[in-house]
C-alpha cells in the first residue's frame, strides 16, 4: 500500500504514526524519516526509544527549517534525507517506511515530482509507505492506494494558542 494523508488540518503525521503504532505491533519493522526538522523535541522521537527493537527513526534535513540562513545547506541536506529514504525502502529491513513531510520536498522543488513518482512505481514488493505534508500533487494522488484529505474545521491556532506539547509536539 501506498497511504497518503494530506490536506490543511491537523492529523497527518499522527494518523502515520497511528499506523506505525498499529504495525509495531503485528510484528512489523516499521522506519520514520522526517523530512522537516521543528525546533521542538517530539514526543514521537523521544516514545521512539521505547519501540527500538521495531523502530528506526530518522530526523532529517537537519537545517531544512522555514526560517533558514543558508538555503544551499538546507538543499542539500534535504536531497541526502531522499537519497536516505529511497535506500531505506530498498534495504529489505522493513516493512513500512514513513515519509513524513516529504510533500515539501516537492513543493519547493528540491525533488522533482517525476522522480518521486518513478520511484514508488518502482518500489519493492511487500512494503507499506506512508506519505504525509499539504498540496500533494495530482500524480501523487494518483501512485497512491489510499489517500486521506485532512480538513481544517477549527484549530486554535487561529485564535491565538501556540503549539502545545503532547499535542503539536
Ligand atoms: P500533526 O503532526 O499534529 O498530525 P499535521 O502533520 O497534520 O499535524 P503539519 O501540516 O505537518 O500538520 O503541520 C505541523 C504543525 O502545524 C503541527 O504541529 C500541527 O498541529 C500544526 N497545524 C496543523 N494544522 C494546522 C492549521 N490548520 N493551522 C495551524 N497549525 C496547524
Ligand atoms: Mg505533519
Amino acid at each position: 500500500m501506498i497511504i497518503l494523508y494530506t490536506g490543511n488540518g491537523k492529523g497527518k503525521t499522527t494518523a502515520a504514526l497511528g499506523q506505525m503504532y498499529r504495525a509495531i505491533g503485528q510484528g512489523m519493522r516499521v522506519c520514520i524519516i522526517q523530512f522537516i526538522k521543528g525546533k521542538w523535541k517530539t514526543g514521537e522521537m523521544l516514545a521512539s526509544q521505547s519501540f527500538s527493537n521495531n523502530l528506526t527513526f530518522k530526523t532529517m534535513g537537519e537545517g531544512f527549517t522555514w526560517n533558514s540562513k543558508d538555503i544551499n545547506k538546507d538543499i542539500e541536506a534535504a536531497r541526502f534525507a531522499w537519497e536516505t529514504a529511497k535506500d531505506s525502502i530498498n534495504s529489505s529491513k522493513y516493512d513500512m517506511v514513513i515519509l513524513d513531510e516529504l510533500t515539501y520536498l516537492i513543493k519547493y522543488k528540491i525533488i522533482t515530482n517525476e522522480e518521486v513518482i518513478e520511484f514508488l512505481k518502482n518500489r519493492p514488493n511487500n512494503i507499506h509507505i506512508i506519505i504525509t505534508g499539504r498540496d500533494a500533487s495530482n500524480e501523487l494522488i494518483e501512485v497512491s492506494d489510499l489517500v486521506t484529505e485532512m480538513k481544517e474545521i477549527k484549530h486554535p491556532y487561529k485564535s491565538g494558542i501556540e503549539a502545545i506539547k503532547g499535542i503539536e509536539y
